[in-house]
């Protein structure tokens, strides 16, 4: 069993950056049990005043392009120039196979141990939509506890790009040198979502392929409809071997926060995501309700027969169903 604190206790150690209590929060956040729930919803209303002071930062790539390496480098940069910083996941292959291609302990090693870091993997379960919500509640956890970068990372794996892009002030992709025009094409739509790209693994050898790359990303991209923020998502190259590159990602990060915080586009973006975060909840447990309604689950049978069969329309059948519950 586990041990029940009051919200207080909570709210008081997160407020007070007390690690061992954030990360009880968390869990609490993440489990599905109405108790726990509750409680969590308390904490989270608790803490709330404290929240939203954060730069939170998406970072995306196909496995093997180096985000973990990158986060490393970019995390030990941030926490020697004075930050704090929490590093998310949002991991749907986590629940998918039961193992998660972001959540392996030996990841990240230097900054699991540093006192200004504090990484969290992938909650292991429910839908994407599931895992999104807790993610965006674990944030707002992180940021009362004082933690002033979040970093949100995912693999070009379904839609959690999407997702994460829709929790974040600035999204940043990395790619690979010289991969074909198959996975750039497959990288259009993630590339319109990016505030900037960064080419990893720009050492040694691979120098002037990664420039090579910079070039042909940079002209790409112009080739897209520019959006009204008035910023132009810039391509930059980096190492985090020899650390190449990595404080011109934080630079352009900022750039991007002060550009935005001037012109609106940030509060606006924050708005909007805290909108849909609202409307997909409603939507979640409206739907929650009318499946859990007596006598659903044994019309949605019968009616399924006759769609199958051809006897009725799916639009009669939505008729129906809706009738037989609000009269
Ligand atoms: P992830 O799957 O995107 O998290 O990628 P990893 O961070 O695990 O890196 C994949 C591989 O690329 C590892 O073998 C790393 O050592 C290597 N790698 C990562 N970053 C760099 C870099 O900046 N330079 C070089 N040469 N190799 C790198």
């Amino acid at each position: 069993m586990r041990q029940r604190f009051s919200p207080d206790y909570y709210i008081n150690g997160i407020l007070t950056g007390d690690r061992l209590i954030l990360s009880r929060a968390i869990t609490l956040v993440e489990s599905s049990r109405p108790d726990d729930q509750a409680l969590a919803q308390q904490v989270l209303e608790g803490v709330l005043p404290h929240t939203g002071g954060s730069v939170r930062v998406g970072i995306t790539g196909v496995p093997g392009v180096g985000k973990s390496t990158f986060i490393e480098a970019f995390g030990t940069y941030l926490t020697n120039v004075g930050h704090r910083l929490a590093v998310l996941a949002v991991d749907p292959s986590s629940q998918r196979s039961g193992g998660s291609l972001l959540g392996d302990k030996t990841r990240m090693e230097t900054l699991s141990t540093n006192p200004n870091a504090y990484i969290r993997p992938s909650p292991a379960s429910g839908a994407l939509g599931g895992v999104a919500h807790r993610t965006r509640e674990t944030m707002l956890l992180c940021e009362a506890a004082g933690f002033d970068v979040i970093l949100v990372e995912t693999v070009g794996v379904g839609q959690s790009e999407t997702v994460v892009h829709g929790m974040v002030d600035f999204f940043l992709l990395l790619m690979l040198a010289g991969a074909g025009d198959e996975l750039q094409g497959m990288k259009r739509g993630i590339m319109e979502l990016a505030d900037a790209l960064c080419i990893t693994k720009a050492d040694g050898d691979n120098v002037a392929n990664a420039d090579r790359a910079r070039v042909e990303y940079q002209n790409a991209l112009h080739l897209f409809p520019p959006t009204d923020t008035g910023w132009f998502p810039p391509v930059l190259t980096g190492s985090a071997l020899t650390g190449m590159g990595v404080a011109d990602v934080w630079q352009t990060i900022q750039e991007h926060q002060t550009l935005t915080a001037q012109n609106g586009h940030r509060t606006q973006r924050r708005q909007q995501q805290q909108l849909s975060w609202f409307k997909g909840l409603l939507q979640q447990r409206l739907s929650q309700n009318f499946y859990a309604r007596p006598g659903i689950a044994d019309r949605l049978t019968a009616l399924e027969e006759q769609i199958k069969n051809g006897t009725m329309l799916p639009s009669q059948a939505v008729d129906t169903l809706f009738t037989a519950i609000v009269p």
